[in-house]
């Protein structure tokens, strides 16, 4: 199977003529992949802006003939507008909660949304049919959904490597729902943390009114599913670096450098995310309360990072100024305290001082998962440095043996410090080994290996393919209709059985559903049950005349086949939240004309039909929205509908009502339900053994079954009643 790779930056650096290849951590992620079934290509950025077309496609045709690399060029003033525009300066912030960083120009989102184009076209160029498509990082949120609304047969997934926030800062963007949306382009998308997943899936909610279940989120053509991947280090090369003699050299080398001082090591990209100033508040409260700083350390290496973002170099300066202050005020004759470097190290070197630090002081004010953490612990394969790390990174989730901190406290993470000095040889050998154990076997590959298997095997989402699907069904009807077998069939009215009417009122049964009605009623072996959001009023009047069962209000209230009376299916349930709804729901009511209150047995609904269409829409999106905040709990779900905002109790169900109803009957031998909306989903998703499932219409869901429409349904069934 191939992978196509979709990253901003292509593993590979160009300088001049030469190409060389780059061994990023994702680099190392794919590599674990079985090369027998496993085989990669990869799409991106290279990395230097290209002024003439002959020698892009020179390297072009080098990229992909030598690295199966498939490039994206694009211009400087795309960098700009695109890469460190948009993606670093409007994305960036809110996704690490600095919406105070958040800057934003509409010609950023132009480029954003041509460059997301055209990573997506070549995407669609190179695919085959059955590859697999693998889109990173919030560069390319845009590219799932263009490759899907082109290709909807491409299985593609998304991974984040960064937060995903809350839903009040993550709407600061000003293209928080095209972001949303662009992500549900794909079918699996994958995050750091359960967190960010779930913050996720509130947002989705929150910008565009979709009920998220536990792991997936259905639109109405399309099923993602979500996914927790925690991303690891790249572990055998840093096994085997710890093994060479070049490493133990540089070890003696360094230790001698730093004169066998205790050393507090801080590694990360020179970015506001890092925490650096708010540690320098605490590196100056640490240093103040000691005796002497003659035999102790800071080492600080911060790697130059997006230079061409303004917020960058103010922190660059800042952070060196700062430095000074710091190095001026503690230094002494025999040390500087702070080492500070801005740039890169080589990677042995890193290694070496991972191994002899101390203490590894990895305090981000926020990190989608943090590598450099991991990273220290893996070098702590003979000595005993201690892990001090921000309760903010998405890495402290693992290393939970690590001594956390609130990166803010500058008192408490200096007193912490102290204690990680003071600490037994003991208690941090044995906090190490089980960290390093982690860290070593759920490593990149491990997490590239649990992404891809589930992106391939997926497709337990998608809906069977209707004219398949039908002949399966049919046969099961003809069965139970030729051997007259006992059938039980539950079946919604609006969509389902009626085409849906533009006023509710208007949908009594036509002379064709009338007729279809007569010829069911004659089938006894099946026992037939409407199951409907409606009033009871609405399906005695219109369904009220046959030997149906009738069910009402969702699944609240049940009248069964040739019985008069009418039973409550929500026996017990607790109603006294409708009163705080119904108080919430009058604030709408007052400042919305023209919409008005219904209030059910299970449930109240706002009703804003005949109210301004733009502002009712507005209001209810800002109604559904506040609701979904307040009610995050287990007793009641807020529904967003056809021109209503529904909140119902979350134990009253379609599905809850055909699940008591089978289990109340003698026995019967083949079960259908059949529905058109989301509140039929639960019928669909009821596992009972000889219960299958239709949905009418199109949009993706858990049935089984797929017809087009109402007249199709009623084709299908009619099949019992010739
Ligand atoms: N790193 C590097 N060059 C250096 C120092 C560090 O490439 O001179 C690497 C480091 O080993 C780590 C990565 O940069 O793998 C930083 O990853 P992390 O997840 O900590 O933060 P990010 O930069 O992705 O926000």
């Amino acid at each position: 199977m191939n992978i196509i790779n979709v990253s901003n930056r292509l593993p590979i650096t160009i300088k001049g003529e030469d190409i060389t290849p780059s061994s990023g951590g994702l680099v190392a992620a794919l590599e674990g992949l079985p090369k027998d079934q496993y085989s990669t290509k990869w799409i991106g950025w290279p990395g230097s802006t290209i002024s003439d077309t002959a020698h892009e496609r020179d390297i072009e045709k080098k990229l992909v003939d030598e690295l199966g690399c498939i490039p994206v060029f694009l211009s400087e003033a795309e960098i700009a507008a695109y890469y460190e525009g948009f993606s670093n300066s409007t994305i960036w912030p809110v996704l690490h909660y600095l919406a105070d960083y958040l800057r934003y120009e509409p010609s950023w989102w132009e480029n954003y949304l041509s460059v997301n184009q055209r990573f997506a076209d070549t995407v669609l160029k190179h695919a085959k049919e059955g590859d697999l498509v693998w889109v990173h990082d919030y560069q390319l949120m845009l590219v799932p959904s263009l490759i899907k609304s082109a290709a909807p047969e491409l299985r593609v997934g998304f991974f984040l490597h960064t937060p995903f926030p809350v839903y009040e800062v993550f709407r600061c963007n000003p293209k928080s729902k095209h972001l949303i949306v662009g992500m549900l382009g794909a079918d699996q998308i994958g995050f750091h943390t359960v967190n960010y997943l779930r913050q996720f899936a509130n947002v989705t909610q929150r910008t565009l009114g979709l009920e998220p279940e536990l792991t997936r989120i259905r639109n109405e053509e399309h099923t993602s599913a979500l996914g927790v991947y925690p991303i690891g280090i790249n572990a055998p090369k840093f096994e085997a670096t710890l093994d060479s003699s070049e490493f133990k050299n540089r070890v003696q080398e360094l230790r001698a450098v730093h004169d066998n001082k205790r050393i507090i090591l801080s590694v990360e990209r020179m970015d506001y995310t890092k925490g650096i100033l708010h540690r320098l508040d605490a590196v100056d409260y640490f240093l103040s309360r000691l005796q002497s700083t003659d035999d102790l350390r800071f080492v600080f290496v911060s790697v130059p990072s997006r230079e061409g973002v303004e917020e960058y170099r103010v922190l660059t300066e800042e952070v060196e100024a700062r430095v000074g202050r710091l190095n001026g005020k503690y230094s002494t004759l025999r040390n500087n305290p702070i080492h500070f470097i801005h740039g890169s190290v080589d990677f042995t070197d890193l290694c070496a001082m991972y191994a002899i630090a101390d203490i590894g002081l990895v305090t981000p004010l926020i990190d989608g998962m943090n590598l450099v953490a991991k990273e220290f612990i893996a070098c702590q394969r003979e000595n005993e440095g201690m892990l001090v790390l921000s309760e903010f990174a998405g890495a402290a989730e693992e290393l939970w043996q690590a001594l956390l901190v609130n990166p803010y406290d500058s008192a408490s993470l200096a007193e912490t410090l102290k204690s990680a000095l003071a600490m037994t040889q003991q208690e941090r050998s044995a906090r190490n080994r089980e960290m390093r154990e982690r860290v070593m076997k759920y490593d990149a590959r491990h997490w590239a290996r649990s992404f891809v298997e589930d992106l391939q095997s997926g497709s337990q989402f998608a809906v069977a393919s209707p004219q398949n699907a039908l002949g399966e069904i049919r046969e099961r009807l003809l069965e139970v209709y030729s051997q007259k077998k006992h059938a039980a069939i539950f079946l919604d009215y609006d969509g389902t059985l009626r085409e849906i009417e533009r006023e509710p009122k208007l949908a009594s049964p036509t002379p064709e559903l009338t007729a279809f009605f007569k010829r069911l009623s004659r089938q006894e072996q099946c026992e037939v049950t409407v199951v409907s959001g409606r009033s009871m009023e609405d399906l005695e009047q219109w369904v009220g005349g046959y030997p149906f069962g009738l069910v009402a209000e969702h699944g609240a209230r049940w009248r069964p086949a040739k019985a008069g009376q009418w039973e409550d299916l929500d026996e017990g349930l607790e109603y006294a939240w409708k009163q705080d709804i119904l108080r919430i729901l009058r604030l709408y009511q007052e400042a919305t004309p023209g919409t008005f209150i219904e209030e059910k047995r299970s449930s109240v609904v706002w009703h804003f039909r005949t109210a301004n269409e733009d502002f009712g829409e507005w209001k209810a999106y800002r109604l559904a929205e506040e609701l979904a905040a307040l009610t995050a709990n287990d007793l009641i779900r807020v529904r967003r509908g056809k021109k209503i905002v529904e909140v119902c109790a979350a134990q009253v169900s379609k599905g809850a009502a055909v699940a008591k109803i089978l289990a109340g009957m003698k026995s019967y031998d083949f079960a259908l339900c059949a529905g058109d909306d989301q509140t039929d989903e639960t019928m669909f998703q009821l596992s009972i053994p000889k219960l299958w499932s239709i949905k009418v219409g199109s949009g993706s869901s858990s049935a089984k079954f797929r017809v087009a429409n109402p007249a199709a349904l009623r084709q299908l069934l009619d099949l019992l009643a010739q």
